[in-house]
């Protein structure tokens, strides 16, 4: 038997009901922040991921998968959705376009050698955006706002906003120094890893999920310190915003971030919820003005964030989130061999019609098919047998109510249609100009 790889899953037809459900929704609020869907390859060349998120990145030092084509070029599963999407705006020359800001958003699978754990996989999905072309801190409050807008959508509560900023490249310079400076006498008492990333890139130590605990490293100085006035008022702005906006934040003076292209404002999104486990962060993102011309794209900012789907799914579990319920309006019960032609022909007439239809291919009794029925969740059941071919009639039953009428078999689809636009009492959405139901609990 072969097992499917280490740190992946399948998703099965209940769940995909579920994730459905989630990106509908993701893409509803998608469209209300007029953000704008893009799709990128899943595999790049390895290059623009060491150059675009950065070699001394965990990411790319130790998790990618890449592998070498027959045609000997390094290729790269992508690891995260920012850098393709940067590529494909500066190959494509988004740029140029007739807007001045390009809003995109994806989703896909991403890929990273990580120790898998609850909420870590080797192939997880992410939903994420980016906005193009402007350095207004209005956009670093939208594109967080969009976040949490996401997140009432699906109705998810107990999520904290945690934001930081790390300034511009000046600023974030002055601060790699003053923590260099902290940092150098005590290096023993730093992982091996961190020693590294004391020499590649110093601030990746604040984010190191073994020494960041430690007294040393909560005592070591802020990005917040260091922010130089452009930074500062940048920051004040983005507060500001968020403010007027009434979305909740706290300031959060540890936080970096992993990648290594981020500038100015740093955020994610952590839920409380104990079905999330130890991988409590839904969502990160941030600031990015140098990104898309250090992939030889002109001097255009940035930003964005990504949400990983598996997570948003686990938080989703807490609200006992089920998806869209699983139904048929017909289910068409053909009784014995000479009646198939026919009735292959009437379940492909409500197919064409849009009707969600199935049928019986194993030759089951009656008992059989009507609790197949039942479990498609099929709100009619026709019968189509002997008698009914002989005097070109169809009998079908009402799942919801009992009823039982015999019509001509060429009724079939339009009696279901009709019986279908019925309002349905609990009355709500009612469209009825006099309906009784509606009227009486308008009383009530
Ligand atoms: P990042 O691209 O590392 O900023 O991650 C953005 C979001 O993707 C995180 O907040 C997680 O929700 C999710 N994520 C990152 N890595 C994984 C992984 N290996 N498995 C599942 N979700 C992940």
């Amino acid at each position: 038997m072969i097992q499917k790889p280490k740190g992946t899953y399948d998703l099965l037809p209940e769940d995909t009901n579920k994730w459905q459900a989630m990106e509908k929704t993701i893409r509803n609020v998608s469209k209300i922040y007029n953000y704008k869907e893009i799709r990128t390859p899943i595999f790049e060349k390895t290059e623009l991921f060491h150059r675009g998120v950065g070699e001394s990145t965990d990411i790319v030092s130790k998790e990618t998968y890449d592998f070498i084509d027959r045609g000997n070029r390094s290729n790269t599963l992508r690891p995260e959705g920012t850098a393709p999407v940067v590529r494909s705006y500066i190959e494509n020359k988004i740029y140029a376009d007739k807007f001045p800001v390009t809003k995109l958003y994806y989703m896909g699978s991403m890929f990273r050698y990580e120790r898998p754990q609850k909420g870590r996989y080797r192939q997880f999905a992410q939903f994420g955006a980016e906005a193009f072309g402007s350095t207004s801190p209005l956009l670093d409050a939208e594109i967080i706002s969009y976040a949490v807008s996401v997140l009432k959508a699906l109705k998810i509560k107990d999520v904290k906003v945690h934001l930081n900023s790390i300034g511009d490249a000046e600023s974030k310079e002055a601060y790699k120094l003053a923590l260099v400076d902290y940092l150098k006498d005590d290096l023993d008492s730093l992982c091996h890893d961190c020693n590294t990333r004391f020499k590649t890139n110093p601030m990746r130590i604040l984010d190191c999920k073994i020494d960041s605990k430690s007294d040393f490293l909560q005592n070591a100085p802020k990005p917040l310190e260091y922010l130089n006035e452009a930074s500062k008022n940048h920051f004040a702005d983005v507060i500001k915003f968020l403010d007027a906006m009434d979305i909740a934040y706290v300031i959060d003076e540890s936080l970096v971030r992993g990648l290594d292209y981020y500038t100015h404002t740093v955020f994610e999104v952590k839920a409380n919820l104990e079905t999330l486990g130890a991988q409590n962060t839904i969502c990160g993102g941030g600031r990015y003005n140098t990104l898309v011309s250090s992939l030889g794209g002109p001097d255009i900012p940035g930003v964005g964030f990504a949400f990983g789907l598996e997570r948003l799914m686990f938080a989703l579990d807490s609200i006992n989130f089920k998806g869209d319920p699983s139904y048929l309006h017909l289910y068409l019960m053909v009784l014995g061999e000479k009646q198939k032609e026919d009735g292959i022909a009437i379940l492909n007439r409500c197919r064409l019609g849009g009707l969600f239809s199935d049928i019986d291919y194993m030759d089951k009794n009656m008992k059989g098919q009507f609790k197949l029925a039942g479990n498609f969740n099929a709100r009619f059941v026709a019968i189509y047998g002997e008698a009914e071919k002989a005097d070109g009639t169809i009998n079908i039953k009402d799942q919801d109510n009992g009823t039982e009428v015999t019509i001509s078999k060429e009724q079939l689809y339009n009696h279901i249609v009709q019986e279908l636009m019925k309002p349905s009492h609990s009355c709500e959405g009612c469209s009825e100009d006099s309906c009784d139901t509606c009227d009486e609990e308008e009383e009530n």
